[in-house]
């Protein structure tokens, strides 16, 4: 028997896989007894913003995942598939009926019973019975006091507060140089943050006093992005959006994320008047973010004022800033690669809880957690898919990145093991590394027993899955 926690897209994955394999498994939803500042139905898997699962295709990361998650019998594509809109070469779905089929595929499966209730503490967990913690990252209160005590709270967060990442090859190298704030490897105070100035590698983009005031008057004057309900709770006093900083007078930002000290201009052999610091983001190198630059202000505001920087006057935006309500661990200092806790292998978390960001990674994370508490409970081993795989980087990602300055990642190339011998054009490497990705996963899912005849073949056939098979129930 199995115990999962929330019915979102990393719940209702899990529950699925777990019960494929023939382990019984209760799944607790507290919607619609208590809702959350989101959610506006009591369904399972309900998409709270976009209807978009992201790119299709395999040259395109998260088109590799999806592929992977199909291969390996996913509830949450399969009802994706059934519920289709035209987005070009995304995956895009109709929100009601995608939720639909996924609670009626959850609560009409025989060995799924669906509990309506807030856990408002994480049951004890044992081998016989594991736990899945997959509240996603609008978790209740009571329950993230029960995370943060049995994670220790400094591994718990509450907000997420992103700084943009830009392609490093569109920075202008010839108006930024590198090196690390006083030259020294020396981790400091911020680090909550990702201020961590001094550790490691830093581009720096100086800016001269007439660069920064222009950049500060174009900053509070920028359009900020509508606050959400969930979004008029206090910040947290180390991560304040850079425009706040801003509004507090014109030198905030030069004491904070654009402090000059300790860095010296090659160019001009001084200190610069305000510097902007730009971290290796990816294993690849070619994302680079802006330190301590989270921002709510509009997307099409953040291009136009950070392309105010000197070096980033061209640069494309990977990602743009956000600070929003988001409840997840440090994925590092907590998980294991296969999702099971370091310090209890009986407990597993899935979903944004775990530190990953998307609608697909949550559900990717339920899938891999589903499997290996199933095999824990029936007294197989648990393992993870190999680097190689989107879906093994992404464990992989949450596991071993850096927890000093850990942020949730949505499935990238850059995360996957490089190539041997990387073909030169970029389209070709994409490829190839899916084409990598999808011969590792076949041997591991021999080695694991889990060949599927089909989609969720012997399983219960979605509706709208195919002629013939309207309704849910077993396949003739
Ligand atoms: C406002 C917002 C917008 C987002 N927009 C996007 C987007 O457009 N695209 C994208 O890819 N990602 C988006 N995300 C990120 C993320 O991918 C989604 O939040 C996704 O739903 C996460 O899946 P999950 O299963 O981890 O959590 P959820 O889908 O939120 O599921 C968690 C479930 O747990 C339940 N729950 C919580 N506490 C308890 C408890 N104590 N007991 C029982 N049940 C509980 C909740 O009611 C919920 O049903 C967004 C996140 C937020 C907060």
């Amino acid at each position: 028997m199995i115990h999962i926690i929330g019915g979102g897209l990393a719940g209702s994955e899990a529950a699925w896989q777990a019960a494929s394999q023939g382990v019984p498994v209760t799944l607790y939803e507290m919607r619609p007894a208590r809702p959350t500042a989101v959610h506006k139905t009591d369904r399972l898997a309900e998409l709270v913003c976009s209807n978009s699962f992201r790119g299709d295709k395999l040259d395109n990361a998260v088109g590799l995942l999806k592929e992977e998650m199909r291969r390996l019998g996913s509830l949450i594509m399969r009802a994706a598939e059934a519920s289709r809109v035209p987005a070009g070469a995304a995956l895009a779905v109709d929100r009601e009926r995608f939720a639909a089929l996924v609670t009626s595929a959850v609560a009409e499966h025989p060995l799924i019973s669906l509990v309506r209730q807030e856990l408002t503490s994480i049951p004890s967990s044992s081998a016989a019975a594991p736990v899945i913690v997959a509240t996603g990252p609008l978790t209740s209160d009571a329950l993230s006091a029960d995370v943060a005590r049995l994670v220790g709270g400094e591994h718990l967060y509450f907000y997420d507060a992103i700084s943009p990442i830009v392609s490093a090859e569109t920075v202008d190298h010839g108006k930024v140089f590198r090196q690390s704030r006083w030259d020294r490897s020396l981790r400091t105070a911020g680090a909550a943050c990702g201020v961590d100035d001094g550790e490691g590698d830093y581009l720096n983009c100086p800016l001269t006093r007439e660069e920064y005031e222009r950049f500060h008057d174009a900053l509070v004057h920028a359009e900020s992005a509508t606050l959400h309900d969930f979004d008029t709770e206090r910040f947290f006093e180390g991560c304040l959006p850079i425009e706040v900083m801003a509004h507090r007078g014109v030198d905030t930002l030069r004491f904070g994320p654009m402090k000059p000290v300790g860095l010296t201009d090659p160019r001009t052999g001084r200190e610069p008047y305000a510097a902007v610091q730009l971290r290796q983001d990816n294993i690849a190198g070619d994302h680079v973010s802006l330190v301590g630059f989270q921002t709510q202000i509009k997307w099409s505001e953040q291009a136009r004022v950070l392309r105010l920087i000197p070096g980033l006057e061209q640069v494309e935006f990977v990602r743009f800033g956000m600070v929003h309500r988001n409840t997840y661990i440090n994925g590092p200092t907590v998980l294991a690669e296969t999702w099971q806790a370091r310090r209890d292998p009986t407990l597993f978390f899935a979903g944004q809880m775990s530190g990953v960001e998307g609608y697909v990674e949550s559900a990717a994370s339920g899938l891999i957690a589903g499997l290996n508490a199933a095999a824990l409970a029936s007294g197989r081993g648990v393992s993870a898919p190999p680097r190689t795989t989107a879906i093994g980087a992404l464990a992989y990602y949450v596991s071993h990145a850096n927890p000093g300055h850990y942020e949730p990642s949505n499935i990238t190339f850059g995360i996957m093991e490089p190539l041997p011998h990387p073909p030169k054009s970029k389209a070709a490497r994409k490829l190839e590394l899916s084409r990598r990705a999808l011969e590792a996963l076949a041997v591991w899912i021999d080695g694991r027993g889990l060949g599927r005849p089909g989609a969720g073949g012997g399983e219960p056939a979605l509706d709208g899955e195919g002629a013939g098979r309207a309704g849910v129930g077993p396949r003739a």
